[in-house]
């Protein structure tokens, strides 16, 4: 019986193995010249641009501008976010709305780095050596997400919605409520299986090693909720697509809503020091998801929403001790030198059992803690 196992053992070592280490040589080839190229035309530029900011940050420090600055961010994007979705969408979804939309955040992204500059959580994060690859993670998840990921989804809802559904009726979407709470109501449902799809990841071991891949960043600031693997992505959209089917919720809501998770999901990674006060413990924030992206294991397997932190609460995995500030000492807890080019990122979950081979020492620090 044992003859089978070390046959495939030796093919593994002699014929696959091999191949697997020149095919990752070979694709890094091919792309490193693009990350390196794309880092020096144009994140290398912007980073020089913003260096101007820094001199100005020392000096709000401690000022009453800065505070007003901390406090009102948050509150200003949110609303501006609800009330320019709810005008690009007022004829329904067209083309130009989802144009407009990108726009939108072309305009956010372009507020949000001189902000980042100017009120740092932390001096550490601003030095953006990753900018590239999290550009091209964008890039490669829009592929994924366009030929697979949306068909997919599209293709889930009208299974739903014809064969399911249609015993629930329209009738299940509160239409009366007030439009504010029809999408507060759409990020709260989402955002049950999101939670629960998050913890898993989290808390298997084989799916842990995709989601590592998102949290391999060493550093927190608006643009790197885009990192992740595109096949988390594949099953995340996927999950996604069956509430929206079974809600029925109308167009509107569903931009607006899908508006909001994103505006979520970039201040959730910001580098910006806001204070959000009550609203950490309503939406998943800056604060506490700084907690989630911890090197420690027992702070990072916490605070899983995606939207809202109200699961957490709800099933016991909020953090957020009063008093303490996380740690900007930020990454994957069971590897050290986790990959951080583009394609050492799309194939680092072929390899996670060996790259924790290779970190012994640091597994052990994090279990005794
Ligand atoms: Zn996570
Ligand atoms: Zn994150």
């Amino acid at each position: 019986m044992s003859q089978p196992a070390i046959q495939s053992n030796t093919i593994y070592l002699k014929v696959l193995r091999p191949f697997w280490v020149w095919f990752g040589r070979a694709a890094e080839r091919v792309f490193h010249p693009v990350e390196k190229l794309f880092y020096v035309a144009v994140v290398k530029q912007i980073s020089w641009l913003l260096d101007h900011i820094d001199p100005l940050s020392h000096r709000i420090e401690g000022t009453l501008f800065k505070k007003i600055l901390q406090v009102t961010i948050f509150p200003l994007f949110m609303t501006a976010t609800v009330v320019i979705g709810f005008n690009l969408v007022k004829g329904g979804y067209t083309s130009q709305t989802f144009i407009a939309s990108i726009g939108m955040y072309l305009i956010y992204g372009a507020i949000w780095m001189p902000l980042e500059r100017l009120i740092p959580f932390s001096r550490k994060w601003l030095k953006n050596s990753d900018g590239s690859t999290d550009v091209m993670l964008l890039f490669g998840n829009k592929i994924c997400g366009d030929w697979i990921i949306v068909p997919l989804q599209f293709a889930t809802i009208a299974i739903v919605v014809q064969e399911i559904s249609p015993a629930i009726g329209q009738s299940i979407w509160p239409s009366s409520l007030p439009l504010l709470a029809q999408v507060f109501l759409l990020l709260v449902i989402n955002d049950f299986f999101r939670y629960w799809y998050h913890r898993w990841m989290h808390e298997n071991s084989f799916m842990w090693r995709w989601h590592a891949v998102h949290h391999s960043s060493e550093r927190l600031y608006w643009f790197n909720g885009t990192r992740s693997h595109p096949l988390e992505r594949l099953v995340n959209g996927f999950l996604w697509a069956i509430p929206l089917a079974f809600v029925k919720a109308p167009v509107e809501i569903v931009f607006v809503a899908y508006l909001v998770s994103r505006t979520i999901g970039r201040f959730q990674h910001t580098n910006m020091d806001v204070i959000l006060g009550p609203f950490d413990y309503i939406f998943s924030s800056p604060k506490n998801h700084r907690y989630h992206h911890s090197k420690n294991m027992r702070e990072g397997n916490t605070n899983y929403g995606g939207d809202v932190i109200i699961w957490d609460l709800l099933f016991g995995t909020f953090y957020l001790p009063k008093g303490k500030q996380p740690s900007d000492d930020i990454g994957v807890g069971d590897v050290v030198n986790y990959p951080q080019s583009f394609v050492g990122l799309m194939l680092a979950p072929f390899n996670h059992r060996a790259l924790q081979k290779q970190s012994q020492a640091p597994v052990k620090i994090v279990a005794a803690e």
